[in-house]
Protein backbone atom coordinates (compact mmCIF):
# COMPACT_ATOMS: atom_id res chain seq x y z
CA UNK A 1 0.00 0.00 0.00
CA UNK A 2 1.14 3.74 -0.68
CA UNK A 3 2.34 5.53 2.59
CA UNK A 4 4.43 8.76 3.48
CA UNK A 5 8.02 9.09 2.66
CA UNK A 6 10.10 8.82 5.89
CA UNK A 7 10.42 11.92 7.51
CA UNK A 8 14.33 13.09 7.65
CA UNK A 9 13.98 13.96 11.28
CA UNK A 10 11.49 13.31 14.01
CA UNK A 11 9.39 15.84 13.86
CA UNK A 12 10.81 17.48 10.95
CA UNK A 13 9.22 15.80 8.07
CA UNK A 14 10.41 16.58 4.40
CA UNK A 15 7.48 18.77 1.52
CA UNK A 16 5.93 15.75 0.18
CA UNK A 17 2.39 16.72 0.99
CA UNK A 18 2.15 15.12 4.14
CA UNK A 19 2.03 18.51 5.74
CA UNK A 20 1.76 17.68 9.39
CA UNK A 21 1.56 14.27 11.84
CA UNK A 22 -1.91 15.44 12.62
CA UNK A 23 -3.53 16.04 9.05
CA UNK A 24 -1.45 13.12 7.46
CA UNK A 25 -2.30 10.99 10.05
CA UNK A 26 1.30 9.74 10.94
CA UNK A 27 2.00 7.96 14.02
CA UNK A 28 5.30 9.31 15.59
CA UNK A 29 5.96 7.96 18.39
CA UNK A 30 5.79 4.01 19.74
CA UNK A 31 6.88 3.20 23.12
CA UNK A 32 8.75 0.37 24.25
CA UNK A 33 7.24 -1.18 28.29
CA UNK A 34 8.89 -4.12 29.26
CA UNK A 35 7.00 -6.59 31.34
CA UNK A 36 8.87 -8.34 33.19
CA UNK A 37 6.98 -11.61 34.59
CA UNK A 38 6.78 -15.15 33.91
CA UNK A 39 4.93 -16.09 37.32
CA UNK A 40 2.24 -17.51 34.83
CA UNK A 41 4.29 -19.57 32.70
CA UNK A 42 2.96 -23.53 32.69
CA UNK A 43 6.65 -25.16 32.25
CA UNK A 44 9.82 -23.48 32.65
CA UNK A 45 10.78 -20.34 33.66
CA UNK A 46 13.23 -17.31 31.76
CA UNK A 47 10.48 -14.82 29.77
CA UNK A 48 10.73 -12.79 32.95
CA UNK A 49 14.65 -12.43 31.77
CA UNK A 50 13.78 -11.31 28.39
CA UNK A 51 12.94 -7.58 28.23
CA UNK A 52 16.89 -6.33 28.28
CA UNK A 53 18.12 -8.78 26.20
CA UNK A 54 15.40 -7.79 23.54
CA UNK A 55 16.68 -4.41 24.35
CA UNK A 56 20.60 -5.13 24.15
CA UNK A 57 19.80 -7.14 20.63
CA UNK A 58 17.92 -3.81 19.31
CA UNK A 59 20.49 -1.52 20.23
CA UNK A 60 23.43 -3.56 19.84
CA UNK A 61 26.46 -2.57 17.11
CA UNK A 62 25.70 -5.68 15.80
CA UNK A 63 22.85 -4.15 13.05
CA UNK A 64 20.85 -0.94 12.85
CA UNK A 65 18.24 0.57 13.06
CA UNK A 66 15.96 0.54 9.98
CA UNK A 67 13.09 -2.08 8.81
CA UNK A 68 12.66 -3.74 5.51
CA UNK A 69 10.48 -0.86 4.41
CA UNK A 70 13.35 2.13 5.35
CA UNK A 71 11.78 3.57 8.73
CA UNK A 72 14.63 3.98 11.12
CA UNK A 73 14.14 4.27 14.51
CA UNK A 74 15.33 7.39 15.95
CA UNK A 75 15.18 8.79 12.48
CA UNK A 76 11.74 8.57 10.87
CA UNK A 77 10.01 7.84 14.24
CA UNK A 78 10.35 7.81 17.45
CA UNK A 79 11.06 4.67 19.90
CA UNK A 80 10.56 5.82 23.40
CA UNK A 81 11.85 3.58 25.89
CA UNK A 82 9.81 3.27 28.91
CA UNK A 83 11.95 0.36 30.26
CA UNK A 84 10.62 -2.18 33.03
CA UNK A 85 7.55 -2.40 34.77
CA UNK A 86 8.26 -2.94 38.49
CA UNK A 87 6.50 -6.35 38.59
CA UNK A 88 6.58 -8.29 41.69
CA UNK A 89 4.88 -11.61 40.12
CA UNK A 90 2.31 -10.28 42.74
CA UNK A 91 -1.38 -9.09 43.03
CA UNK A 92 -0.95 -5.58 41.83
CA UNK A 93 1.23 -6.75 38.87
CA UNK A 94 -2.24 -6.48 36.15
CA UNK A 95 -2.69 -2.56 37.39
CA UNK A 96 0.84 -1.77 36.77
CA UNK A 97 0.40 -3.22 33.24
CA UNK A 98 -2.97 -1.62 32.01
CA UNK A 99 -1.67 1.93 34.07
CA UNK A 100 1.24 1.74 31.91
CA UNK A 101 -0.49 1.11 28.63
CA UNK A 102 -2.92 3.58 29.64
CA UNK A 103 -0.61 6.26 29.83
CA UNK A 104 0.86 5.21 26.50
CA UNK A 105 -2.22 5.20 25.08
CA UNK A 106 -3.16 8.76 26.42
CA UNK A 107 -0.21 10.28 25.22
CA UNK A 108 -0.61 9.29 22.24
CA UNK A 109 2.09 6.95 22.04
CA UNK A 110 1.48 3.30 20.22
CA UNK A 111 2.55 0.30 23.36
CA UNK A 112 5.01 -2.19 21.95
CA UNK A 113 5.11 -4.22 24.97
CA UNK A 114 7.89 -7.03 25.40
CA UNK A 115 7.24 -10.24 27.47
CA UNK A 116 7.34 -11.66 30.02
CA UNK A 117 5.20 -14.75 29.27
CA UNK A 118 2.23 -14.68 27.16
CA UNK A 119 -0.60 -14.29 30.08
CA UNK A 120 0.22 -10.30 30.04
CA UNK A 121 -1.54 -10.11 26.80
CA UNK A 122 -4.92 -9.94 29.10
CA UNK A 123 -3.96 -6.71 30.88
CA UNK A 124 -2.79 -5.01 28.07
CA UNK A 125 -5.69 -5.59 26.17
CA UNK A 126 -7.79 -4.48 29.01
CA UNK A 127 -6.28 -1.03 28.67
CA UNK A 128 -6.41 -1.02 24.88
CA UNK A 129 -10.02 -2.07 24.85
CA UNK A 130 -10.60 1.24 26.95
CA UNK A 131 -9.05 3.46 24.91
CA UNK A 132 -10.31 1.77 21.52
CA UNK A 133 -12.92 -0.47 21.85
CA UNK A 134 -12.97 -4.00 20.87
CA UNK A 135 -10.01 -4.93 18.62
CA UNK A 136 -9.29 -7.15 15.98
CA UNK A 137 -6.13 -9.37 17.37
CA UNK A 138 -3.78 -11.31 15.19
CA UNK A 139 -2.23 -13.39 17.08
CA UNK A 140 1.15 -15.81 16.09
CA UNK A 141 1.77 -18.82 18.41
CA UNK A 142 2.27 -22.17 18.20
CA UNK A 143 -0.37 -22.82 20.96
CA UNK A 144 -4.20 -21.10 20.59
CA UNK A 145 -3.43 -19.94 23.99
CA UNK A 146 -7.73 -21.18 24.38
CA UNK A 147 -7.58 -22.83 27.82
CA UNK A 148 -10.16 -21.79 30.34
CA UNK A 149 -8.07 -22.77 33.29
CA UNK A 150 -4.50 -24.89 32.93
CA UNK A 151 -3.29 -26.62 36.20
CA UNK A 152 -5.94 -24.96 37.87
CA UNK A 153 -4.65 -21.02 36.73
CA UNK A 154 -6.78 -19.29 34.72
CA UNK A 155 -4.41 -16.64 34.25
CA UNK A 156 -1.69 -18.97 32.60
CA UNK A 157 0.29 -18.14 29.69
CA UNK A 158 -1.91 -20.99 28.45
CA UNK A 159 -5.14 -19.03 28.94
CA UNK A 160 -5.01 -15.47 28.03
CA UNK A 161 -6.91 -15.55 24.89
CA UNK A 162 -9.86 -17.24 26.77
CA UNK A 163 -10.12 -14.49 29.23
CA UNK A 164 -9.69 -11.96 26.23
CA UNK A 165 -12.31 -13.26 24.26
CA UNK A 166 -14.91 -13.88 27.32
CA UNK A 167 -14.40 -10.20 28.25
CA UNK A 168 -15.16 -9.13 24.95
CA UNK A 169 -11.81 -7.25 24.87
CA UNK A 170 -11.33 -8.56 20.65
CA UNK A 171 -14.48 -8.43 18.08
CA UNK A 172 -12.17 -11.07 15.95
CA UNK A 173 -9.08 -13.02 16.59
CA UNK A 174 -6.72 -15.01 13.81
CA UNK A 175 -4.72 -16.91 14.99
CA UNK A 176 -1.24 -18.10 12.60
CA UNK A 177 0.85 -20.45 13.34
CA UNK A 178 -1.11 -23.13 15.44
CA UNK A 179 -0.13 -26.36 15.62
CA UNK A 180 -1.00 -28.05 18.90
CA UNK A 181 -5.32 -27.88 18.70
CA UNK A 182 -6.36 -30.94 21.37
CA UNK A 183 -10.31 -31.11 21.82
CA UNK A 184 -10.55 -29.20 24.94
CA UNK A 185 -8.80 -26.21 22.66
CA UNK A 186 -11.08 -26.64 19.33
CA UNK A 187 -14.04 -26.50 21.46
CA UNK A 188 -13.23 -22.85 22.63
CA UNK A 189 -12.28 -21.89 18.73
CA UNK A 190 -15.67 -22.69 18.27
CA UNK A 191 -17.62 -21.43 21.69
CA UNK A 192 -15.51 -17.80 20.67
CA UNK A 193 -15.24 -18.29 16.79
CA UNK A 194 -12.08 -17.83 16.33
CA UNK A 195 -10.27 -18.40 12.83
CA UNK A 196 -7.58 -20.55 12.92
CA UNK A 197 -5.18 -20.21 9.64
CA UNK A 198 -3.85 -23.90 9.03
CA UNK A 199 0.12 -24.39 9.56
CA UNK A 200 -0.56 -27.15 7.32
CA UNK A 201 0.01 -25.26 3.09
CA UNK A 202 0.62 -22.11 5.11
CA UNK A 203 1.32 -19.08 2.85
CA UNK A 204 1.31 -15.03 3.95
CA UNK A 205 -1.72 -14.78 1.83
CA UNK A 206 -3.30 -17.06 3.49
CA UNK A 207 -3.79 -14.35 6.26
CA UNK A 208 -7.16 -12.60 5.78
CA UNK A 209 -6.90 -8.37 5.64
CA UNK A 210 -7.47 -6.63 8.66
CA UNK A 211 -9.73 -3.82 10.33
CA UNK A 212 -8.60 -1.05 12.52
CA UNK A 213 -8.26 -1.26 15.70
CA UNK A 214 -6.07 -3.95 15.16
CA UNK A 215 -3.69 -5.67 18.15
CA UNK A 216 -0.83 -7.96 16.99
CA UNK A 217 0.67 -10.57 19.50
CA UNK A 218 3.53 -12.33 18.93
CA UNK A 219 4.43 -15.43 20.93
CA UNK A 220 8.02 -16.49 19.75
CA UNK A 221 7.22 -20.49 19.90
CA UNK A 222 5.29 -19.49 16.83
CA UNK A 223 8.20 -19.78 14.70
CA UNK A 224 9.77 -22.98 13.90
CA UNK A 225 12.49 -23.56 16.76
CA UNK A 226 14.88 -23.64 13.94
CA UNK A 227 14.44 -19.86 13.55
CA UNK A 228 13.60 -19.49 17.41
CA UNK A 229 15.30 -21.44 19.34
CA UNK A 230 14.85 -19.06 22.85
CA UNK A 231 11.58 -20.32 23.77
CA UNK A 232 10.14 -22.54 26.71
CA UNK A 233 7.99 -24.89 24.35
CA UNK A 234 9.77 -26.21 21.49
CA UNK A 235 7.04 -27.17 18.97
CA UNK A 236 8.39 -28.22 15.32
CA UNK A 237 6.27 -27.91 11.97
CA UNK A 238 6.82 -23.76 12.10
CA UNK A 239 6.64 -20.77 10.25
CA UNK A 240 9.60 -19.18 9.06
CA UNK A 241 11.30 -15.72 10.28
CA UNK A 242 10.68 -14.81 6.39
CA UNK A 243 6.97 -15.83 6.75
CA UNK A 244 6.22 -13.99 9.26
CA UNK A 245 7.61 -10.95 8.12
CA UNK A 246 5.64 -11.51 4.71
CA UNK A 247 2.28 -11.50 7.21
CA UNK A 248 3.28 -8.29 8.79
CA UNK A 249 4.06 -6.53 5.49
CA UNK A 250 0.39 -7.37 3.95
CA UNK A 251 -0.86 -5.33 7.41
CA UNK A 252 -2.63 -1.87 5.66
CA UNK A 253 -4.65 -1.39 9.01
CA UNK A 254 -4.09 0.90 11.59
CA UNK A 255 -2.64 -1.05 14.26
CA UNK A 256 -3.07 0.46 18.44
CA UNK A 257 -0.54 -1.90 20.07
CA UNK A 258 1.23 -5.30 19.71
CA UNK A 259 3.30 -7.53 21.94
CA UNK A 260 6.28 -9.82 21.73
CA UNK A 261 6.52 -12.34 24.28
CA UNK A 262 7.86 -16.24 25.45
CA UNK A 263 11.19 -14.82 24.70
CA UNK A 264 13.48 -17.28 26.82
CA UNK A 265 17.30 -16.06 27.22
CA UNK A 266 18.08 -19.25 28.92
CA UNK A 267 17.15 -21.65 26.52
CA UNK A 268 18.70 -19.05 23.70
CA UNK A 269 21.69 -20.15 21.39
CA UNK A 270 23.73 -16.87 20.89
CA UNK A 271 21.14 -14.46 21.01
CA UNK A 272 19.49 -16.07 18.02
CA UNK A 273 15.48 -15.46 19.46
CA UNK A 274 17.00 -12.22 21.02
CA UNK A 275 17.69 -10.75 17.37
CA UNK A 276 14.49 -12.04 15.57
CA UNK A 277 12.55 -10.40 18.81
CA UNK A 278 14.00 -7.40 18.06
CA UNK A 279 13.63 -7.50 14.67
CA UNK A 280 9.60 -7.87 15.09
CA UNK A 281 9.98 -5.11 17.34
CA UNK A 282 11.58 -2.70 14.62
CA UNK A 283 9.12 -4.26 11.64
CA UNK A 284 6.19 -3.51 14.29
CA UNK A 285 7.34 -0.27 14.91
CA UNK A 286 7.47 0.58 11.07
CA UNK A 287 4.36 -0.67 10.65
CA UNK A 288 2.48 0.84 13.00
CA UNK A 289 4.11 4.53 11.64
CA UNK A 290 3.16 3.60 8.12
CA UNK A 291 -0.15 2.17 8.83
CA UNK A 292 -1.19 5.81 10.83
CA UNK A 293 -3.18 5.91 13.45
CA UNK A 294 -7.02 5.61 13.63
CA UNK A 295 -8.68 7.88 13.09
CA UNK A 296 -12.51 9.21 12.08
CA UNK A 297 -13.07 7.94 8.40
CA UNK A 298 -12.72 11.64 7.14
CA UNK A 299 -9.71 12.10 8.31
CA UNK A 300 -8.18 8.98 7.49
CA UNK A 301 -9.76 9.95 4.15
CA UNK A 302 -7.51 12.56 3.64
CA UNK A 303 -4.69 11.19 5.04
CA UNK A 304 -4.89 8.44 2.33
CA UNK A 305 -5.27 11.44 -0.31
CA UNK A 306 -1.87 13.12 0.60
CA UNK A 307 0.02 9.89 0.80
CA UNK A 308 -1.06 7.89 -2.42
MN1 LIG B 1 3.08 -20.57 22.49
MN1 LIG C 1 1.33 -18.03 23.67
Amino acid sequence: MGACAPLDTVGNEPDNGCSTAEDSGVVRTIRLIGAPTDINSSFLRGPAKAPPVIRAALYSDMGNRAAECGLEFGRDYLLEDAGDLPLSEAAGDDERITAAIHAACSAGAVPLVLGGDHAISYPVLQAIHAHHGAVEILHIDAHPDLYHALDGNPRSHASPFARIMEAGLARRLVQVGIRTLNAEQRAQVARFGVEVVPMRDFTPDAVPPFAAPLYVSIDLDGFDPACAPGVSHHEPGGLTTRQVLDVLARIAAPIVGADVVELNPLRDLNGMTAMLAAKLVKELAARMVRNGPVAAPDTRKRAMANCP
